[in-house]
C-alpha cells in the first residue's frame, strides 16, 4: 500500500463576503481535491484538542496520530529537532521570531517574510551584542529562528505566538512568569540592536517591513515520541515541506526529509517542483507527506486572493500529479487535509475541526460533493479525537 498525505496549511476558513459568501476552498478551482472527495469520503477531525493553542505544531502532531496531550512539549523543540540541535533533557528551546512592531503594535509576525541571509545577519549581530552565557541562537528559515538555553533556570512561562496578536498592542502579551525577566531583556535589547541596522534601512527603502525586534515564544524541552514505524508499523516515510517545524516532526518520526529547490513557506514557492518530487518519492517510500505553508501565510496577511490562488496551485501542481502517480500502484490511499483553519477575517488560526478528504483502496464513496468545509461538516464522519484519524486512514477499518 502506498500512502500520500497532502497538507495545505491553514487552507480551511469561514465564508467570506469578498468571495460572495464562499470560503477560499469553495471559491478555488480544485478539480483534483474534488475528485478525492467524491471518489472517497469527506469528514472533519478536531486537530486542536481543548486547552491547546491552534497551531501547526499541535495540529499536525494530532493529524499524524500522536495525541498532543501526551507528546506535545512546545513548538520550538520540534524545530530544534529539524536542525538536529542536540538537547539534554533540561535544556530549553524558544522560538525567536523576527517581527515588525510599530508604535507598540504587532504589525507583522514575519518581518515581511525576511530572507534567510538578512535574518542571519540580524540574529548574529544580536548574539554578539548580548553575549549571554548559556544562551545560543540558531538560524532557521526566514523569520523563524531559535534560542536554546542550556542552564539551570526552571522556566514557568506564559508566552504568546506573535501571529496571534495582529494589530494588537504587544505589551499585553509579553512573556510572564518564572524566568521571564531574561526573555524580556533579550527582546528589549533586540530593539536597540535592530533600530538603525543596515539591513532594516535597506528593507525600509525597498518597501519591506523591517525586523524591529525578536519575539520569544513556543518554549519547551525536547519531546520523546515513538517513531511512526513503532506506532503504526509503516517503516519508510518521507516528508516534503518548506518549514522546519515539519522537518523536525519528520526527524522525530524516523522519516527522511526530501528537499526541493525553490520550496519556501510563501506563495513564491515551487509548487510544481514539490508536486513532482512528492510523486517521485512514492516509488521509494511507503508514505509521503507533502506540506505547503503558503495558504497559511496568505491568511495571516488577510490576502484572500493569494489564499485562493495558492489552494488552486496546490490542487493543480501537487494533488493532481500525486493522484495520477498513485493510480499506477495496485493499492494506495490519499489524504488531503489542512492542519487547522487560518481565518482571513481575524488573520489568526481558528479552532473549527479540520475538513479532510480521503480516497483510494477500500475507501468507500459516501458524499457526492466537491471538497469543502461545508460538505465535510455535513458528512457523518466526525472525529472528535483527531489523533484517531491516522489509524482510520492507514488501516481503513469501518470508515
Ligand atoms: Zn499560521
Amino acid at each position: 500500500m502506498k500512502y500520500a498525505i497532502i497538507i495545505p496549511d491553514g487552507a480551511a476558513d469561514e465564508p467570506l463576503k469578498e468571495l460572495g459568501g464562499k470560503t477560499p476552498i469553495e471559491a478555488a478551482e480544485t478539480p483534483n481535491m474534488d475528485r478525492v472527495a467524491m471518489e472517497g469520503r469527506q469528514g472533519v477531525a478536531r486537530t486542536v484538542p481543548e486547552g491547546f493553542e491552534s497551531g501547526s505544531d499541535v495540529a499536525i502532531m494530532t493529524l499524524l496520530g500522536y495525541d498532543p496531550k501526551v507528546y506535545h512539549t512546545g513548538r520550538a523543540p520540534l524545530e530544534a529537532a529539524a536542525q538536529r540541535i542536540p538537547l539534554s533533557p533540561t535544556d530549553w528551546v524558544f522560538r525567536c521570531n523576527l517581527v515588525t512592531v510599530v508604535d507598540g503594535v504587532m504589525k507583522d509576525h514575519s518581518a515581511g517574510g525576511i530572507s534567510d541571509a538578512e535574518a542571519q545577519r540580524l540574529i548574529a549581530d544580536l548574539a554578539k551584542a548580548l553575549d549571554l552565557a548559556r544562551f545560543e541562537f540558531h538560524y532557521g528559515v526566514s523569520y523563524r529562528n531559535l534560542l536554546v538555553y542550556r542552564g539551570s533556570e526552571d522556566f514557568q512561562l506564559t508566552t504568546k505566538p506573535p501571529h496571534e496578536m495582529p494589530e494588537e498592542p504587544v505589551s499585553r502579551y509579553l512573556p510572564r512568569g518564572k524566568g521571564s525577566e531574561i526573555l524580556r531583556k533579550i527582546m528589549d535589547a533586540s530593539k536597540e540592536v535592530f533600530a538603525d541596522h543596515e539591513i532594516n534601512e535597506v528593507r525600509k527603502e525597498t518597501g519591506h517591513n523591517p525586523a524591529t525586534q525578536v519575539w520569544l515564544w513556543g518554549q519547551g524541552h525536547a519531546p520523546s515520541m515513538p517513531t511512526f514505524d513503532q506506532r503504526f508499523g509503516i517503516a519508510r516515510g518521507c516528508m516534503i515541506t518548506g518549514v522546519d517545524l515539519l522537518r523536525g516532526l519528520a526527524v522525530l518520526l524516523g522519516w527522511d526529509v526530501h528537499e526541493v529547490e525553490g520550496m519556501t513557506s510563501f506563495h513564491d514557492t515551487n509548487y510544481a517542483g514539490q508536486g513532482r518530487a512528492t510523486a517521485a518519492m512514492l516509488d521509494e517510500y511507503d508514505l509521503v507527506l507533502s506540506h505547503v505553508e503558503a495558504p497559511d501565510e496568505a491568511s495571516h496577511q488577510a490576502d484572500w486572493q493569494t489564499k485562493v490562488e495558492s489552494i488552486e496551485h496546490i490542487d493543480r501542481y501537487v494533488v493532481g500529479p500525486v493522484l495520477e502517480k498513485l493510480r499506477r500502484f495496485p493499492e494506495w490511499r490519499v489524504l488531503v487535509m489542512p492542519d487547522h483553519p487560518t481565518n482571513i477575517a481575524t488573520r489568526k488560526h481558528g479552532y473549527a475541526p479540520s475538513p479532510f478528504a480521503m480516497a483510494g483502496t477500500r475507501v468507500r464513496s459516501v458524499v457526492k460533493g466537491p471538497y469543502s468545509e461545508r460538505n465535510a461538516a455535513a458528512s457523518d464522519l466526525r472525529i472528535e479525537r483527531g489523533h484517531e484519524l491516522m489509524e482510520y486512514f492507514l488501516r481503513g477499518g469501518n470508515l
